[in-house]
């Protein structure tokens, strides 16, 4: 018993019936954390072998779509070639809200982490970002949806397919206990007032519609489905069909 929370850190790949999408990246490699030794400089590619035995290579990615740009979640989206940053899907368009752009970029310069010098600049450089706003269609199966909180620019991923929705839900809840107490924060929300708002909301909605719920950090499988329960909710645990 150590005490902590076991957090997973996940993307999602995502096939539309147009695209090969990825949503969010997790951590990456070589990448520089100053408060986490596990995410500093790491030398790990499971990230990359884990999408190639989904059958999808680099090249393939048409989207990266970034709930938020916090170092677990845009990791991947560069890797170190030559001691430069490049994109690692080279023919990807790398959608971003435009708040968040804005947020990441207020962070540069900082001390402990460079996410936004070594994971958000390269991508704007390269002409590969798209920014966007908070709540934008890729099309009619795929779209971000503003809700923010966690970050001020934080969207989560809503999808459509044949009668059927689902949303990757990012980090606007961290932990299944908060679908029965959407007031209680994560400690690193930017703005805690409007993290609950959008907790409530976001819970409300998904209990209404029936959307397959897809969040980054609940334990696995990390998929299932929100239902009321007395005042609040429940995260039914699901798999994906
Ligand atoms: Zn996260």
């Amino acid at each position: 018993m150590t005490g902590k929370l076991v957090l997973p850190i996940q993307a999602f790949l995502v096939r539309s019936s147009r695209h090969t999408i990825l949503v969010d990246s997790c951590v990456g490699n070589d990448k520089t954390c100053g408060w986490l030794p596990d995410w500093h400089r790491r030398r790990d590619n499971t990230f990359l072998q884990r999408l190639a035995k989904a059958g999808v290579t680099p090249e393939q990615v048409d989207y990266v779509l970034c709930t938020h740009l916090h170092i677990d979640h845009c990791g991947w989206n560069t890797r170190l070639v030559d001691g430069r940053w490049v994109p690692t899907f080279p023919n990807a368009r790398y959608v971003i809200a435009r708040r968040e752009l804005e947020a990441s970029e207020a962070t540069a310069g900082g001390t402990g982490s460079r996410t936004y010098e070594d994971n958000v600049l390269p991508i704007v450089e390269a002409g590969r970002a798209v920014v966007v706003d908070m709540d934008f269609e890729l099309d009619d199966e795929v779209r971000l949806e503003p809700t923010p909180g966690h970050t001020l620019g934080h969207v989560a991923i809503g999808l459509r397919s044949q009668g059927a929705r689902g949303v990757v839900s990012g980090d606007l809840m961290h932990w299944p206990m908060q679908c029965i107490y959407p007031d209680w924060n994560f400690l690193h929300d930017a703005d805690p007032d409007q993290a609950r708002q959008t907790r409530w909301a976001f819970l409300e909605a998904c209990a209404d519609n029936g959307s397959i719920v897809m969040t980054s950090h609940f334990p696995l499988p990390s998929v299932g489905s929100i239902s009321r329960r007395g005042s609040s909710f429940w995260f039914e645990d699901g798999q994906l069909a």
